[in-house]
């Protein structure tokens, strides 16, 4: 059938790039330069239908869906000039052709007649066409061989283009159940809506790439805002109050906002509102968001209820460190003990250095592992009878009865040598190829005196703690 040498190197040097992983720009542009090369073909461009909105998109730019509406646009002439009927036949300016895709090629080349042509094969899969290949020729006459290569082309470009889409969607669905994953995992840690609801929100912002998010809580019978700082559209306000308890969703006319509640059994927490003054929402991100929406919901309404327990609770969930409340009540008790005893205290106050970064460098699940980290090295530098507590997100007190300001110095010195120096593992948290991190922390010491009231105490601590951020961070200020 194909004889000539020529035409062979071609379909090798065509298989040869196909099989290459590069990017649909980059795959298009090496197919257009075989094909000018080869069969003097002066431009090829390939869409695909979107199964969304049956429309065609281009499939290398960066899968911009053509709009239907600008008639100017080379493919939407495609779109009005064609109709493909099933994956064996197509039609050209009223001209039927058949492709006989299994055997050779088969068209009725005599009634191309013009002197500039489009020609158009379909793109298939399983026999369905899933999309056009697009070819810009010059002058006739095209010889039978000329149809036969394009023909083998067109099938070898089609099983690369719908191994592109089916990575595409691939990649989709497991950002979908990562983001899924995180949010579902956010409550072993956390349990404070100021910083769930941030991390809740940047997980789907990533998601949804073409939509702004925006979170809502529902409180005195109004929406809040609460991530992120401003929303200025009325129409997401107006839209915010058509939904229920019983709703899934609500959309704009135009399909370009969503708003998507936040429900436990029988009321409204909140809702996540999708929001894009250009692109309109798809059935596709529109189920994805339900989902998102959902599972944010459980984790929400989780972590009131966690919240409410955890209120008498003494230990922190994420380090089995002493909580914020029990280092208020236990500083109270060591203040007045060293009061009416006239024995030394003395305390820490240490602050992770720029951990900021490693959340946003790594995740936040990184950060929880530094955390957890820190913490086991302030257990094992420290006594029986010292206090440690976890003042806040990495924030640490540590309390230390019956000592001397010397004492708690050298204490602080260790500690920040030790946090220098360790690796942190955060194997956990699943980052490529990072298994461990390294971070330094500040450190502020001060000792009771009994004309301090127990708040005085702590802010001096805090004071000096500030003065080692001041200073250049990763050291002991001791005042
Ligand atoms: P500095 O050196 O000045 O201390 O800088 P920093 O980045 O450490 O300080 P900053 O206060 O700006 O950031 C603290 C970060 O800690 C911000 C917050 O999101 C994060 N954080 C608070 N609690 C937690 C937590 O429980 N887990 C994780 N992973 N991050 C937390
Ligand atoms: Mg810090
Ligand atoms: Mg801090």
């Amino acid at each position: 059938m194909i004889n000539n040498e020529k035409s062979i190197e071609f379909l090798n040097k065509l298989s040869n790039l196909l099989i290459k992983k590069i990017s649909p720009i980059n795959t298009v542009s090496s197919i257009n330069k075989l094909l000018k090369e080869y069969l003097s073909v002066e431009k090829a461009e390939f869409v695909i239908w979107d199964n969304n909105n049956m429309l065609l998109k281009d499939f290398a730019q960066d899968w911009k869906i053509f709009d239907e509406t600008n008639k100017e646009n080379s493919i939407n002439f495609l779109y009005s000039n064609l109709a493909i009927t099933n994956g064996t036949k197509f039609y050209f300016n009223e001209y039927e052709f058949e492709c006989n895709i299994d055997e050779d090629a088969q068209y009725r080349i005599s009634e191309l007649k013009t002197d500039k042509n489009n020609i158009v094969f379909p793109l298939l899969s399983n026999g369905d066409v899933y999309g056009l290949m697009n070819i810009t020729v010059g002058k006739l006459p095209f010889t039978k061989e000329f149809f036969t290569l394009l023909n083998i082309s067109s099938k070898l470009i089609s099983g690369a283009i719908i191994n592109f889409i089916l990575n595409d969607q691939m990649e989709i669905s497991l950002n979908f159940y990562k983001a899924m994953k995180d949010i579902a995992k956010i409550i072993e840690s956390q349990y404070e809506l100021s910083y769930i609801i941030p991390l809740i929100g940047e997980m789907i912002d990533r998601f949804m790439s073409s939509h702004l998010i925006y979170i809502f809580i529902f409180k005195d019978d109004k929406f809040n805002l609460v991530w992120p700082n401003a929303c200025k559209d009325e129409s997401v306000y107006k839209l915010l109050y058509q939904v229920n308890f019983k709703t899934d969703y609500v959309l704009s006319d135009d399909s370009k906002i969503g708003v998507f509640p936040l429900i436990n059994e029988e009321h409204i927490l909140g809702a996540i509102v999708a929001y894009s003054n250009i692109e309109k929402l798809l059935q596709k991100d529109i189920d994805y968001l339900v989902q998102l929406t959902r599972q944010s919901g459980l984790t929400i309404q989780r972590a009131n209820v966690y919240a409410e327990v955890l209120k008498y609770a003494t230990m922190d969930a994420l380090t089995g460190l002493n909580n914020r409340r029990q280092f208020e009540l236990r500083l109270k008790q060591e203040v007045s003990n060293s009061k009416r005893n006239n024995i030394p205290l003395c305390c820490i106050m240490l602050d992770v250095d720029y951990f900021k970064k490693v959340n946003d460098t790594y995740g936040h699940a990184a950060g929880d592992c530094v955390l957890k980290c820190v913490s086991d090295l302030i257990k094992s530098e420290i006594r029986e009878y010292d206090i440690a507590c976890r003042y806040g997100g990495e924030e640490f007190f540590i309390i230390l009865p019956q000592t001397k300001l010397p004492e708690a110095t050298l204490v602080a010195h260790r500690l920040r040598k030790v946090i220098e120096e360790a690796k942190m593992d955060i194997s956990e948290a699943g980052v490529d190829g990072v298994s461990y991190i390294k971070v330094t922390s500040s450190l502020g010491v001060c000792e009771y005196n009994s004309s301090m009231s127990t708040n005085e105490f702590a802010q001096k601590a805090d004071k000096a703690l500030y003065e080692a951020k001041e200073t250049g961070r990763n050291r002991v200020i001791v005042v």
